[in-house]
């Protein structure tokens, strides 16, 4: 196929890039400067570099058009609470005293004032901090940041195009200020917001920018009239500024739906929209509103989300079609790069015939930049770069990673039986007290006990050969002792071994599963200075062999009460990883699926009778829009219900789940057939338990009772009086007592501590009934 070359020779650009450097210059620079050891001159140094380097490497690819103020200290979202002057009252005295050490503090909080709340970035793992505002928020301008980096782009003979948080992505993601009515909207403050922006925009035009990205990604959610009015509004009152560079709107992660006209419409001069399959509506609907005439379109067409190549072929198609819909058209990734990893080039240890299938950051702009020449010039101006592509994609495809024929026989020959219990729920529960002879309000946790020091030293240990298998398992064998001791001391009902051989819920598992990949350097931001490594389903899952059996199996022949068996559920396991982009998600979920249900299958056959699946990610997962969510409701669940159905009606399934608001999803909850669900619920005073009642639920549920965010021990009498609360919404006999979350993050003085006051609290409310 060839694309017709375009009218003006296509650009090549992305929106964001990792920020961290090649070493993580930037985690070690900014922690540093938290604890002394690096100056705050040092700091600004060390980004000044990491800035200067990931601008040359973007031009050095192709890339024309290089982002500038997407870099950040922290969150991009906190700059632009910066930017716009919404420090909260709290924070003030800081950000006065040391504009430095004021932003930190808003981001982490100081020992006497607490940070913004922290919450994930739409449906990525990147984590933004929340804007706090109320009808009293004045805003104040603060160029600073977005006009520094223009000027150093510039400097170093780059076309910057600054980047920013559009006005009204901003107002939606905000949320009322502590002491504000919680039915405050946000968005009422806009017309407050956009004389700040044109502010800025003046600064950025007399700075020397020629255009700056608007990034507007709340606008691919379900939006409502008054959004979308507000919308047109910040749009025409931006867009008929006199003094102000040249508008782009950029949306990415889902199509923009409604918002499309309403943008299309806009004195603006350009839009980004993502055209990758996650926005598949985004085509059809830019022609049906007839294109962009006059107008600048730049199109995501390489994934900036995910980790594999780009089917050229398929986006120059894409490409092409664009190119009768406006009156020019860019090539870009369909949202910034910050959340892949940065070189795949640095990974060692993944076989090479796979590594040509990953594409990390350094090697999207590649791609890009090999798509603009090729819709610049034509095809034949990248035919040695379409031939290697559509080698690396057969090779892929044709790969016996990718294809084992035993899986797929077996997923296959799935039917729905697979996926359903012996006998319903209701008549499951009788079996299940026999067996166990659990009290009413039974005590448990959710798994994990504290991650100490000496355990991580072992591991490292480990890994570095300073110690050998069999003195690592010793310690492991201690350390699950101690665990199962101190419960049965305590006077826990269903015990656990507490997970210390586990490094992550996921890598555990993907560590030991067939057609799973580690990265050794594939590092992502998570929130501010953490990052982490999403492990890559690859191929076909299979498991090679029982995960957990051994330690569960251990810990159960050293006590007579139940000890739970841990493992982590295929949503969440997709939901952590990157996913395979050449089969449905639900596919490959249920391939998991099936390497969980022999786990499953094999631990009751070792004894055990209380089997718990974490699905943490269930609900974060939830597709942006609501017409996506039955779809993905149905595979989930389907892949939970797979991975559990095959049990006895004896043995006790149970699930866990973080997180406080599941009103809109209760009824997939209850499709799960879980036996017993366990809830964070402690800081919401038990709302979750309501929640549950109010929507019918008919099963054993834990609401937490014990806030594990925190190092503060719960009184027996605090607990006990949530607990009361929670028997306010579902009956004692469906009841169970557990903490919030897993402990691992805890110290073993104030687990002990609130674990006991639990199991007192429990036996008092038991008494009481
Ligand atoms: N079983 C896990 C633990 O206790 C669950 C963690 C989670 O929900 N995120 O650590
Ligand atoms: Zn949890």
């Amino acid at each position: 196929m060839t694309a017709k070359p375009a009218a003006a020779a296509a650009r090549a650009t992305v929106y964001g890039y990792p920020r961290q450097g090649q070493h993580r210059e930037l985690k070690r620079a900014v922690e540093g400067y938290w604890k002394g050891r690096v100056t705050a001159d040092a700091l600004r140094e060390t980004a000044r570099d990491l800035r200067r380097s990931n601008w040359q490497q973007l031009a050095d690819a192709g890339i024309h058009e290089v982002p500038t103020g997407d870099f950040s200290y922290y969150d991009h979202v906190l700059d632009t609470s910066v930017m716009v002057g919404a420090v909260p009252e709290r924070h003030r005295a800081a950000v006065e005293d040391d504009a430095l050490d004021g932003y930190f503090a808003m981001a982490r909080g100081t020992q006497d004032v607490a940070p913004l709340e922290m919450t994930k970035w739409f449906d990525t793992n990147y984590h933004y901090l929340v804007p706090e505002l109320g009808p009293d928020t004045v805003f104040a301008t603060d160029s600073a940041k977005q006009v520094g980096e223009v000027r150093e782009a510039l400097a170093l003979g780059h076309t910057p195009r600054p980047v920013l948080v559009g006005p009204v992505t901003y107002l939606l993601l905000a949320k009322p200020a502590p002491g504000v009515a919680a039915d405050f909207d946000p968005l009422t403050l806009l017309d407050r917001l956009l004389p700040v922006y044109a502010e800025v925009l003046a600064d950025l035009r007399a700075a020397g920018a020629e255009w700056a990205q608007l990034d507007e990604p709340a606008l691919v959610q379900d939006r409502t009239p008054a959004d979308l009015n507000a919308t047109e509004r910040a749009y025409r009152v931006l867009g008929t500024l006199t003094d102000r560079p040249k508008l782009l709107v950029a949306s990415y992660f889902d199509q923009l739906g409604e918002a499309l006209p309403v943008l299309a419409k806009a004195p603006v001069d350009g839009l980004a929209l993502d055209f990758t399959e996650a926005a598949a509506g985004n085509l059809d609907a830019l022609a049906a509103v007839g294109g962009l005439p006059g107008k600048r379109l730049v199109a995501g067409v390489v994934n900036g989300r995910n980790i594999w190549i780009n089917d050229y072929e398929k986006s120059l198609a894409t490409l092409g079609t664009l190119l009768g819909l406006a009156d020019r058209v860019d090539v870009a990734a369909s949202c910034s790069l910050l959340h892949v990893p940065l070189d795949a080039t640095a990974e060692r240890d993944i076989d090479p015939q796979v590594l040509r299938w990953l594409a990390f950051a350094r090697q999207k702009t590649a791609e890009i930049a090999t798509l603009a020449r090729g819709l610049a010039h034509g095809t034949h101006a990248i035919a040695a770069e379409l031939a290697a592509n559509r080698a690396d994609l057969a090779s892929r495809a044709g790969s016996a990673i990718t294809h084992d024929p035993a899986v797929r026989a077996r997923t296959a020959a799935v039917t729905d039986a697979d996926g359903r219990r012996c006998a319903p729920y209701g008549e499951r529960t009788a079996a299940q007290r026999a067996h166990l002879g659990l009290p009413l309000l039974p005590t448990t946790t959710i798994g994990s006990f504290p991650q100490t020091a000496e355990l991580r030293t072992a591991r490292a240990d480990l890994r570095a050969g300073r110690l050998d298998t069999a003195g690592y398992e010793e310690r492991i064998a201690n350390e699950i002792r101690a665990v199962l001791a101190f419960q049965e001391e305590a006077g826990i009902d269903v015990l656990v071994h507490g997970e210390p051989e586990r490094n992550d819920m996921v890598q555990y598992f993907a560590e030991q599963l067939t057609g799973y990949l580690a990265t050794q350097h594939g590092w992502v931001q998570s929130y501010g200075t953490r990052y982490v490594r999403p492990p890559v389903l690859a191929g076909d899952i299979s498991r090679p062999e029982p995960m957990t059996v051994r330690w569960t199996r251990y810990a159960q022949s050293l006590t007579d009460r139940p000890v739970k068996g841990m493992l982590t559920g295929p949503v969440t396991m997709l939901a952590w990883s990157f996913v395979r982009d050449d089969q449905p998600l639900g596919d490959t979920a249920r391939q998991v699926a099936l390497a969980l249900r022999d786990e499953v299958g094999d631990l009751e056959a070792a004894g055990t009778s209380v089997i718990q699946v974490d699905e943490p990610a269930l609900r974060e997962t939830l597709p942006l829009r609501a017409a996506g969510r039955p779809a993905y409701l149905a595979w989930a669940t389907e892949a939970f219900r797979l991975t559990t159905g095959g049990v006895q009606d004896r043995t006790q399934i149970h699930t866990h789940m973080c997180y406080a608001e599941f009103g809109d999803i209760v009824q997939a909850i209850d499709d799960l057939d879980a036996d017993v669900i366990s809830l964070e619920a402690a800081r919401s005073h038990m709302q979750v338990a309501r929640e549950l009642a109010e929507h019918g639920y008919p099963r054993e549920a834990g609401p937490g009772v014990y806030d594990i965010h925190s190092p503060r021990v719960p009184s027996a009498e605090e607990a006990a009086s949530l607990l009361r609360k929670g028997l306010g919404a579902i009956p004692a006999e469906r009841l169970w007592v557990n903490p919030d979350c897993g402990l691992k993050t805890r110290g073993w003085p104030e687990t002990r501590a609130s674990l006991k006051n639990l199991v007192t609290a429990a036996r008092t409310v038991r008494g009481e009934l």
